[in-house]
């Protein structure tokens, strides 16, 4: 997810860090770096204008360009303002009505019928009762798709191809009798640039749907926003973008809050059913800038399960975990899902995922870690270049790598640290999330 933008952003901060304070010449050039990273993502140049100029604002209404403070502090302003221009907070599903109505829009091919299916998924964990229905009269196989996704997740699927308002309307009536809260409701995909028909809006109005949502893909990057324009005469509540767990350059995730004035709801990162999360800008600005996102990741394992994990998960958040957690982390999450989704989320490893050497690498890691001695691995610091040849030659790997496993750790551990001592620099957003 958005690796060449990460990559070019800390590239920016590295090279802003190395002086550790900055001159008004080095504020200046590391801006200019922001710029051109944000725009080589497709982010709208509206947008990264908006960003900069705020950044740049703070940035000396916080005094960081005449008392010559640490990066930390415009790595702190950039990644809130990164943060506030994909939508500040984290927004949720209404879900008001009985039942609900969740109405799916979007361009063909986005990915809406899939969503339904995960976002029906999503409710079911939370304990819903949801109903898929189908709303797409204009193409045949929409309803066979639907009903087989409703199969596998045994909820029950309503066609609603004949007369769609009404029978969206019926469908109401069925639910509430069958005491089904929410119906998650599919409608046709117009080609590009083009309105939806009528009654999907009729359906959004007339039906009271609590959340419209608009589906868009994140490959499209920001022709997204045009595409997206398209649907303003509907009326939609918020967004979904999908598939980014492709190369997608991160332009639309960027823009389309600010462009569209409404939030990211969800976003789709494969094609299975289980492949959507909830959307939040902090942790997805922390994600953007390459600071992984530890608190996700903890809670991914945890779903997975088991006690080590569980009690390793609670060492990330009281800022301390050794080699042997590292190791512990990596098994676990051989069972957790998909390796390149959780690695995305840990600081340093995310290319890994891009590049498809996970599994090499993580049975050199394991390898590396297997032959360290209990004390080394839990005081690394007295791994020295004795003990480094030691550990290389017993795992079949080079001293090199040993080292590169060795900092890549370091910079885990320091991150954790730093998040769980609650010591973010001021300027580091202040909410509730900034001290996770
Ligand atoms: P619709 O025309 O808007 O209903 O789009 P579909 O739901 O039929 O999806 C179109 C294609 O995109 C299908 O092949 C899906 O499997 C794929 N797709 C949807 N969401 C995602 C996603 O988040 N990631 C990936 N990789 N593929 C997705
Ligand atoms: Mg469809």
């Amino acid at each position: 997810m958005f690796e060449s933008l990460t990559e070019r952003l800390s590239q920016a901060f590295r090279k802003l860090r190395a002086p550790g304070r900055l001159t008004p010449a080095d504020v200046q050039a590391g801006l200019r770096e922001i710029r051109q990273a944000l725009l080589a993502a497709d982010v709208h140049y509206g947008v990264v204008r908006e960003i900069l100029a705020r950044v740049e604002e703070r940035a000396v209404g916080e005094r960081v360009v005449e008392s010559l403070v640490p990066a930390e502090q415009l790595l702190g302003i950039v990644r809130s303002e990164i943060a506030r221009a994909m939508g500040g907070e984290a927004a949720k599903l209404r879900l008001s009505g009985r039942p609900a109505i969740v109405l799916l829009v979007g361009p063909a091919g986005s990915g809406k019928t899939t969503t339904a299916g995960k976002v029906a998924r999503h409710l079911l964990r939370k304990g819903r009762k949801p109903v898929l229905v189908c709303a797409d009269p204009q193409r045949p196989a929409a309803e066979e798709q639907l009903s087989a996704l409703a199969c596998r997740l045994e909820i029950p699927f309503v066609s609603a191809v004949g007369a769609p308002r009404e029978d969206v309307e019926r469908a109401a009536e069925m639910a509430r009798r069958e005491l089904r809260d929410v119906l998650v409701v599919d409608t046709p995909g117009p080609p590009p640039g083009v309105a939806p028909p009528p009654f999907v809006g009729e359906i959004a109005a007339a039906g009271g749907a609590s959340d419209v949502l608009l589906v868009l893909d994140a490959l499209v990057g920001q022709e997204a926003v045009r595409l997206g324009e398209a649907f303003v005469p509907v009326g939609f509540t918020g967004l979904v973008l999908t598939k980014l767990d492709g190369d997608a350059r991160g332009g639309a995730a960027l823009s389309l809050p600010t462009r569209l004035a409404r939030p990211v709801v969800f976003v789709g990162v494969g094609e299975r059913l289980d492949d959507l999360e909830p959307f939040d800008p902090e942790r997805m600005a922390d994600r953007i800038l390459g600071f992984g996102d530890l608190a996700g990741l903890a809670e991914k394992l945890e779903e997975a399960g088991g006690e080590r994990v569980a009690a390793v998960a609670a060492r990330v958040r009281e800022g301390s975990f050794t080699l042997e957690d590292f190791l512990t982390q990596i098994e676990a999450m051989s069972r957790a899902g998909p390796l390149d989704q959780l690695l995305s989320r840990i600081p340093g490893l995310g290319k890994f995922a891009q590049e498809g050497k996970i599994e090499d690498e993580f049975r050199r890691t394991r390898a590396i870690i297997q032959s360290m001695t209990v004390e080394e691995r839990r005081a690394p610091h007295i791994i020295g270049a004795s003990r480094k040849r030691r550990i290389a030659r017993g795992s079949g790997t080079t001293v090199q790598e040993v080292n590169q496993l060795l900092s890549q750790y370091e910079q885990a551990r320091r991150l954790v640290r730093g998040f769980g001592k609650r010591r973010m620099p001021p300027g580091w957003g202040g909410g509730p999330q900034a001290t996770r």
